[in-house]
């Protein structure tokens, strides 16, 4: 998925005007992607929408500008997405809360209360497990088995068959002994569905949960919509945990379970032990589910790699009074050739990426022509590279320089009209609000 809505973005960045067809045919393959990540197809068409919306109101000339404001309309659509704008509740210590587990068999209901629990026991809770799973035969004994492995009061039977009366009976003993958060585990399966959801009303009637958890397996795809919509309508949930983002699944599922619950996701889980639990965040997870390792934050890091932190602010000063000399140029184009891959690099760059890149070319070639520029530019004046008039640069000079380089007078004029596009676009760049590398950068 990340490489596809890279794959997009890039292939929008190599257009020079960013017309509606080209935002379309960008939104178009980013949508496909994230139906493909198991993002619910109306959400996505939605945010298809409110991207078009954001592009539109922000609309301006600088070409990259836009891009940029596209790159953080998906982002940021995503995150609002995961926001249900309100908090779910939170259980305090010392007070006796019920938290209620729900979910189909096999979600990771059982591990979940025993991670939810253990989380909470570290940080001072008295937490407790209830079983009423009475369907599944050897459901006691597994939470039995987690339960005293973390060294956590539990409570069930295996005579009783009603999950109702040990609900009851559990949450009762378990207040006595004054365990501060009890959490009921439940059964996910029944032989009708509808006796299954019929259950959950009646636990949640009987002990009158402070918050209801749905769970939910990140590799379930598309269903998670129906799914999560199904439990909401017998057990007013609350919250969401996600469970196996530690395998292949990039979770676009959660975004599903979030819509049709209206409730936030509150933990992940990542393994099937303990400690394989955490606090869910919303951009870090937004940023896998868009695979953002490459051209996006990652991207970031790289050029701050490759530029030294002192260099920074005095690049920065030169193109902020616009003066994008040859030496500008030529200190570009070093630090370009250090970072490595270049694609990814490129598409970063205003004006490099169009000037330099010709669609298809080998990498190869892009590098050589760029060590041929620095070949070039190292046979200047410092009078040639450090002036800001490019008019300077007249036929006798770009004769002597193709000489003392070996370089046919052609490649050196090719190279002076690259220079001159590449000073123009980041004048403009750093004019608007578009010097996008600058400000992420500085962050
Ligand atoms: P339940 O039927 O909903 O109670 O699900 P269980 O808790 O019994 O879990 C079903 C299976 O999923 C078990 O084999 C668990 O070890 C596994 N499981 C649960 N959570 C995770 C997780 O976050 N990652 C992985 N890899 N496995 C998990
Ligand atoms: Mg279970």
């Amino acid at each position: 998925l990340g490489g596809r809505i890279s794959g997009a973005v890039r292939q929008m960045s190599n257009e020079i005007i960013i017309d509606d067809k080209v935002l379309n045919d960008c939104l178009n393959e980013i949508t496909r992607a994230l139906i493909q990540s198991d993002v619910q197809f109306s959400i996505v068409c939605d945010m298809q929408k409110n991207i078009k919306k954001i592009v539109k109101l922000n609309d301006v000339a600088a070409g990259h500008d836009k891009r940029k404001i596209i790159k953080q309309a998906i982002f940021g659509e995503l995150c609002r997405i995961l926001n249900p704008g309100k908090a779910s509740f939170t259980p305090r210590k010392g007070k006796t809360s019920v938290v209620m587990f729900v979910g189909l068999q096999g979600s990771g209901k059982t591990t979940t209360c025993t991670k939810y629990a253990h989380f909470h026991q570290k940080k001072g809770w008295r937490p407790a497990l209830v079983c009423t799973d009475t369907f599944r035969a050897g459901a006691f004994d597994q939470l039995k088995q987690n339960a005293a492995k973390a060294k956590i009061p539990f409570y069930g039977s295996y005579t009783e068959s009603d999950p109702v009366r040990i609900a009851v009976e559990g949450v009762e003993r378990l207040k006595k002994e004054n365990c501060d958060l009890i959490i009921v585990d439940t059964s996910g399966r029944h032989k009708q569905e509808a006796a299954l959801f019929e259950e959950m009303r009646q636990l949640s009637e009987a002990t009158k949960p402070d918050l209801v958890i749905f769970i939910m397996d990140s590799s379930i795809g598309q269903a998670a919509f129906d799914q999560a919509r199904a439990f909401n309508q017998s057990v007013a949930v609350g919250a969401v945990i996600v469970t196996k983002l530690d395998g292949h699944a990039k979770g676009g599922g959660a975004l599903s379970a979030v819509a049709a619950t209206k409730s936030p996701v509150v933990f992940v889980g990542t393994g099937e032990h303990m400690d394989e639990f955490q606090v869910f965040d919303v951009e870090p997870f937004v940023k896998r589910l868009l695979g953002m390792g490459g051209d996006w934050s990652g991207l970031v890091d790289k050029i701050q790699e490759a530029m030294p932190m002192d260099q920074q602010p005095e690049l920065l000063q030169k193109l902020s009074e616009g003066n994008f000399t040859l030496r500008t140029m030529y200190e570009q184009i070093q630090t370009i050739l250090k970072m490595g891959p270049m694609s990814e690099v490129f598409s970063m760059l205003p004006g490099f990426n169009q000037e330099l890149m010709p669609k298809g070319s080998e990498k190869g070639s892009q590098t050589y022509k760029l060590k041929r520029y620095l070949i070039m530019m190292d046979s200047m004046t410092k009078k040639e590279l450090d002036s800001p008039n490019a008019e300077l640069m007249n036929e006798s000079r770009i004769a002597r320089i193709a000489k003392g380089s070996g370089s046919p007078v052609e490649d050196v004029k090719e190279m002076m009209e690259a220079y001159k596009r590449m000073a123009k676009m980041w004048s403009k760049a750093s004019k608007g609000k578009g010097l996008n590398i600058s400000k992420k950068i500085s962050k």
